[in-house]
């Protein structure tokens, strides 16, 4: 165990109102106690608050407010002190080599979050959701991740667990009495159980594309012919969001992504400013463009012009980019310019031709006719996925990972089971299954199976 005390800043690098540098180890309050001017920080209570100054020898750098928190009831479960002074970076810097030269050390990235979990505070899972809580942006990908704080993912993990390691422990028991021939685990049993999981398992992982959609964002491309009303249908959407529109550099190009929330899920708009620099879009980036970046999409709105008359272009391109998971919804733009029985006309020329299911909606962007069905449309799209699964929601893709050979090892002890292999290899598998589920909470110990068996049988009697 690391016996060092640790220091950092723990609010933001910058200037601020007020910083806060935490302090975690054993020698916590003696090292700050030797730089503050006050109380005797060693001799206060836990969980108390004092006023008094951070000094170097016998100059003061800040006045300051020190929280005491003595182990165990702490974030790292070790004492704890935070200090809060001036939020300048100056002062954050000056103070942070203060408490170095008086015996800590500066905090590695995670590292109180790390002894947090080496201690037993929290696991893995809840490790990783403390991350994702602080990269929360949206009301959806808070919730997720304050859930998974909670111990949301960990629960249903421990359960399944809990379930596999008792029949692994039935099963290492008959290996015990192999020359015996005895059978303590129920086949039948070990069967339901199997697919009670696997049922478990396939939900989890399937409330994995919910969950990214909620961490990372639908991508929405928006594609139609030059003129079609893109640029006017996206300043219809984003008309309260301008505030919060970005730029995402990304690996190979530069692609412009511009936020949108609807109730509380964000959406990103693939690309649409370059777009809108673009004149002559269709000549200019061509068919390959277009579905390079529909390709990264998980919704495609397609734009027809209803005040034309030529489709065939626009159904062209549509087939050119379908995917099978890719949610095609067309849209009618200008229909202000238009009478009812046209764009309905132009509804059944779309209806016939494309065979894939699609929504259509009827839209003017500039009288903002339709656009909240537009934005419905796209909220049930990620309320669809939420109502698939239970509260759950997996967004990590290491836990994706480990659940998906978990699946991969659950299947393969079913094939066990019922092709009636022998109890080495049945446990062997049942191992795998229960190392892999282990993974994501960070729990997995061979001496866990051992553990269990003790605990239920009496072995020695
Ligand atoms: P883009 O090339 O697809 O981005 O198309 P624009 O958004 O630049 O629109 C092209 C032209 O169509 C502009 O003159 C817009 O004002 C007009 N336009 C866009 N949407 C509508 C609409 O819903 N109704 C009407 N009447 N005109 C529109």
């Amino acid at each position: 165990m690391n016996q060092d005390t640790i220091c950092a800043l723990a609010t933001a690098n910058g200037i601020g109102a007020i910083g806060i540098i935490r302090v975690s180890g054993e020698r916590s309050f003696e090292i700050v106690n030797k730089i503050f001017e006050g109380k005797n920080l060693e001799k206060v209570d836990s969980h108390t608050v004092h006023y008094g100054f951070i000094k170097e020898e016998n100059e003061v750098i800040d006045e300051v407010m020190v929280s005491i928190f003595q182990a165990p009831k702490t974030f790292t479960t070790e004492n704890s002190v935070e200090i809060s002074f001036h939020g300048s970076p100056y002062i954050a810097k000056k103070i942070l080599e203060v408490l170095i030269k008086n015996g800590a050390r500066m905090a590695k990235a995670g590292e109180f979050t790390m002894r947090a979990f080496m201690n037993g505070r929290i696991d893995l899972s809840q490790a990783e959701s403390i991350a994702d809580l602080i990269a929360s942006d949206n009301e959806a990908s808070r919730k997720v991740a304050l859930n998974q704080l909670k111990g949301g993912i960990s629960k249903e993990i421990s359960f399944l667990r809990g379930d596999l390691l008792n029949f692994t422990s039935l099963i290492e028991l008959e290996l015990d009495f192999a020359e015996e021939d005895v059978e303590f685990a129920d086949r039948t049993a070990l069967n339901q159980l199997l697919n009670r999981i696997e049922v478990k398992l396939i939900s989890l992982i399937d409330s994995f594309q919910y969950g990214n959609a909620i961490k990372n964002g639908t991508a929405v491309a928006i594609i139609g012919k030059p003129n079609a009303g893109k640029s006017t249908l996206l300043n219809a959407l984003l008309k309260e969001e301008r505030a919060i529109v970005s730029s995402i550099a990304g690996t190979t190009r530069d692609t412009i992504e511009e936020i949108l929330h609807i109730k509380g899920n964000a959406f990103r708009l693939i690309d649409t400013a370059g777009l809108r620099e673009t004149e002559d879009e269709i000549e200019a980036i061509g068919v390959k463009k277009a579905k390079e970046k529909v390709d990264t999409a998980d919704i495609l709105v397609y734009l027809a012009d209803a005040s034309t008359t030529d489709f065939s272009d626009d159904i062209a391109m549509i087939k050119s980019l379908l995917r099978d998971d890719l949610k095609l919804i067309i849209c009618a733009t200008k229909i202000d310019e238009v009478l009812p029985t046209k764009y309905d006309l132009v509804e059944s020329v779309f209806r016939k031709e494309i065979a894939s299911e699609f929504d259509f909606i009827k839209i003017s962007a500039v009288e903002n006719q339709n656009i909240q069905d537009l934005k419905n449309e796209l909220s049930s799209f990620v309320e669809h996925m939420k109502s698939e699964e239970g509260n759950v929601v997996i967004t990590n893709q290491r836990h994706f990972e480990a659940l998906n050979k978990s699946l991969d090892s659950v299947r393969k002890v079913e094939e066990a089971v019922s092709s009636q292999i022998t109890t080495e290899l049945l446990a062997y598998e049942l191992r795998n299954a229960l190392e892999y589920l282990g993974e994501i909470s960070g729990e997995f110990s061979n001496d866990e199976v051992l553990g269990n068996i003790f605990s239920k049988f009496c072995i020695g009697k």
